[in-house]
C-alpha cells in the first residue's frame, strides 16, 4: 500500500523488565499475597514489566497509611512555601530523568517515543505551574456584617485522595491531578493503570529524592477490582479523582456514593471539528489529521469526528486523505514514527468493529479500514482509516472508537452543524474553523464541550483548566479551578 511505515528503530530494548512494587508509607513491599502481573510490549511483544499484583490488603495499608500522614499533618500543615519548594525540586529531577521515563512509557503504552519524551517534559512543567499555586491558597474575608462581626472563609485540604489513572497517557494524566493535590495540602494513595504502571513507580523514588514526607504519597499496583474499588468506597478516603472511561467513571461514582465522598471524573470524548467553507483550509486539515492519529487516536481528546461543510465536503476530504498516507506509522522506538502500537488485541477488534458496522450501515471507507501488519514487529497496529456517509445516528459518530479512525459527516447551516455537535452524549472538546470570528464566537457559546478550540486544535496550557460536560465527566482539572478541586471551604463566624 502506499502508507509511511517504520519498521526498525535503533533505541534498543532494556535487557530486563523493569520491577514494580507497591510504594507504602514510604516503604518498597510485594503484595500481601506475593501474586505478581506482567505488562507485554503492545509492539515489540517482550515482557516490559513485571509487577506487584495489590489485593484489597495493600489498597486498605496504603490509604491507612495516607490517612495518618494527613492527621499528623506534616505535609498538610507546612506552609505553601514549603510544598512549593518540594514540588519545584520534583520538575526538576522528572526533567533529569525524561528519557528514562520515555522508553518505559513507549513500550508499555506504544506511543511514538517523541510524544512520551514530550509527555514526560510536559508534565514537569505541570508539577512547576502547581507549586506557583501552592502559595495561592486563600479564601475570603467579610467585614461588612455588622460592626460586631467578622466572617472568614477558608480553604483546607480536603484530606486523603485516591487517584486512580488511565494508559493512555499515564505520566501526563498524573501530573494533572497529583501536583494539584499535593499544592493543597492533601495525602495521596494512586493506582495507575495496569497497563502502563511503571512510569507511577519510578516517580516515587523521585519524590523521596525531592524530600516528601513518608505516607504523603502511596502507590498500589493492580487492577480496578479489588484495588480501584477498595480506594473508591473506602471510608477513610476523603475523594476519589478518576481519569478514565465514562463506564467505569459510573462505577466508581457508585462505589464512593456510600460514603458520599467527592468524585472528580475525566471520561471520555466524541470530539467534533466543525469547518466551514471560509476557514484556512490548509491549517484544518493539518490539525484534523493530528487530531485524529495524535496517541493512534488513543486520546480523549481525538478529534474523531469532523463535520464539514457539504459544498467542501469531497476536497477536504481528498487533502484529509492525502495527509494520512504521510503520517508515519510504525516502530514508536523510532524518532520519526508518528502513530505507534494499539494497546490490546481486544481494543484492535473494537476499532475494528466500529469500522465493520459503519460499512454495514452505509458508510464508506475512504482509506484504511483495517489492521496493519508490520513483518518485522510483533505487535498490533491499525491502518489510518477515513470513513465518509457516517450518519450521527451511527455507534461510529457517538461512540468512542478510541483507534486512528476518522468520522466524516457533512452540514449546510451553523444551526444543523452545533445540532450534529450537540447530539452525542459526551462533551469534552470541540473545534470550530472559519475566517469569520461571529461563527466562532456562536458556536462556542452554543456548544456543550468543557474546551472549545477555534482555528487550532489541542492547544492546552497548565494555566487553563479542562473537563468535561455531559458524560464526559464533572470537576475540573489544571489551572486554578484545578487546585480548588481538592480544598475544602470552611466558613468562620466571630462575634468580635
Ligand atoms: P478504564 O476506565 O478502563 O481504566 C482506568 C483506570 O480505572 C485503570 O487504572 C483501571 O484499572 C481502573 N479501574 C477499572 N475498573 C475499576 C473499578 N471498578 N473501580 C476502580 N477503578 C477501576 O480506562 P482506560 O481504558 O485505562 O483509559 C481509556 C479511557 O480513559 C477512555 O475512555 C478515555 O477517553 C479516558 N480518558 C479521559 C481523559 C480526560 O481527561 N477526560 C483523559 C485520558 C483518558
Amino acid at each position: 500500500n502506499d502508507l509511511t511505515i517504520i519498521t526498525t528503530a535503533s533505541i534498543a530494548l532494556p535487557a530486563s523488565p523493569f520491577e514494580g512494587r507497591h510504594f507504602i508509607d514510604g516503604t518498597w513491599c510485594d503484595s500481601a499475597n506475593g501474586e505478581t502481573f506482567e505488562r507485554i510490549s503492545p509492539s515489540h511483544g517482550v515482557v516490559v514489566s513485571r509487577s506487584a499484583k495489590g489485593g484489597r490488603e495493600d489498597a486498605e495499608r496504603a490509604i491507612a497509611a495516607a490517612r495518618k500522614a494527613f492527621d499528623v499533618g506534616i505535609w498538610s500543615r507546612i506552609s505553601g512555601k514549603e510544598r512549593a519548594t518540594v514540588l519545584l525540586k520534583v520538575a526538576d529531577l522528572i526533567e533529569a530523568n525524561v528519557e528514562r521515563m520515555a522508553i518505559l512509557e513507549t513500550l508499555e503504552s506504544g506511543k511514538p517515543i517523541t510524544q512520551a519524551r514530550g509527555e514526560v517534559s510536559g508534565a514537569a512543567d505541570l508539577w512547576r505551574y502547581a507549586a506557583s499555586l501552592a502559595r495561592t491558597l486563600h479564601g475570603d474575608s467579610h467585614n461588612s456584617l455588622g460592626e460586631q462581626m467578622l466572617g472568614v472563609v477558608l480553604k483546607e485540604p480536603i484530606g486523603v485522595v485516591s487517584i486512580i489513572t488511565p494508559w493512555n497517557f499515564p505520566f501526563w494524566i498524573l501530573s494533572q491531578k497529583l501536583p494539584f493535590a499535593l499544592a493543597a495540602g492533601c495525602t495521596c494513595v494512586i493506582k495507575p493503570s495496569e497497563m502502563t504502571p511503571s512510569t507511577t513507580v519510578m516517580l516515587a523514588d523521585l519524590l523521596v529524592e525531592a524530600g516528601l514526607p513518608a505516607g504523603t504519597v502511596n502507590i498500589v499496583l493492580g487492577f480496578g477490582q479489588p484495588v480501584g474499588q477498595v480506594m473508591a468506597e473506602h471510608a477513610q478516603v476523603d475523594m476519589v479523582t478518576f481519569t478514565g472511561s465514562t463506564a467505569v467513571g459510573k462505577a466508581i461514582m457508585a462505589a464512593a456514593s456510600g460514603t458520599l465522598k467527592k468524585v472528580a471524573l475525566e471520561l471520555g470524548g466524541k470530539n467534533p471539528q466543525v469547518i466551514f467553507p471560509d476557514a484556512d483550509l490548509d491549517s484544518a486539515a493539518d490539525a484534523v489529521t493530528f487530531g485524529v492519529y495524535f496517541n493512534a487516536g488513543e486520546c480523549c481528546n481525538s478529534g474523531s469526528r469532523i463535520i464539514v461543510h457539504e459544498d467542501i465536503a469531497e476536497a477536504f476530504v481528498s487533502r484529509v486523505v492525502a495527509l494520512s498516507k504521510k503520517v508515519a506509522f510504525g516502530d514508536p522506538l523510532n524518532p520519526d514514527t508518528q502513530v505507534g502500537a494499539i494497546i490490546s488485541s481486544a481494543h484492535q477488534e473494537k476499532i475494528d468493529g466500529y469500522v465493520r458496522a459503519a460499512v454495514a450501515a452505509g458508510a464508506k471507507v475512504q482509506l484504511g479500514g483495517a489492521t496493519l501488519p508490520i513483518a518485522e514487529l510483533p505487535g498490533r497496529f491499525y491502518q489510518p482509516t477515513v470513513v465518509t456517509g457516517v450518519t450521527s445516528d451511527m455507534p461510529i459518530a457517538r461512540e468512542e472508537v478510541f483507534g486512528p479512525v476518522l468520522s466524516v459527516l457533512t452540514f449546510r447551516t451553523l444551526d444543523e452543524a452545533i445540532d450534529l455537535v450537540n447530539d452525542a452524549p459526551y462533551g469534552l472538546s470541540a473545534g470550530v474553523w472559519s475566517e469569520n470570528v461571529h461563527t466562532c464566537l456562536e458556536f462556542s457559546r452554543r456548544v456543550q464541550a468543557g474546551t472549545v478550540w477555534t482555528n487550532t486544535w489541542m492547544d492546552g496550557f497548565p494555566e487553563l483548566t479542562f473537563g468535561g460536560f455531559k458524560q464526559s465527566g464533572q470537576g475540573r482539572e489544571i489551572g486554578p479551578y484545578g487546585l480548588d478541586e481538592f480544598l475544602e471551604v470552611k466558613t468562620v463566624v466571630m462575634r468580635i
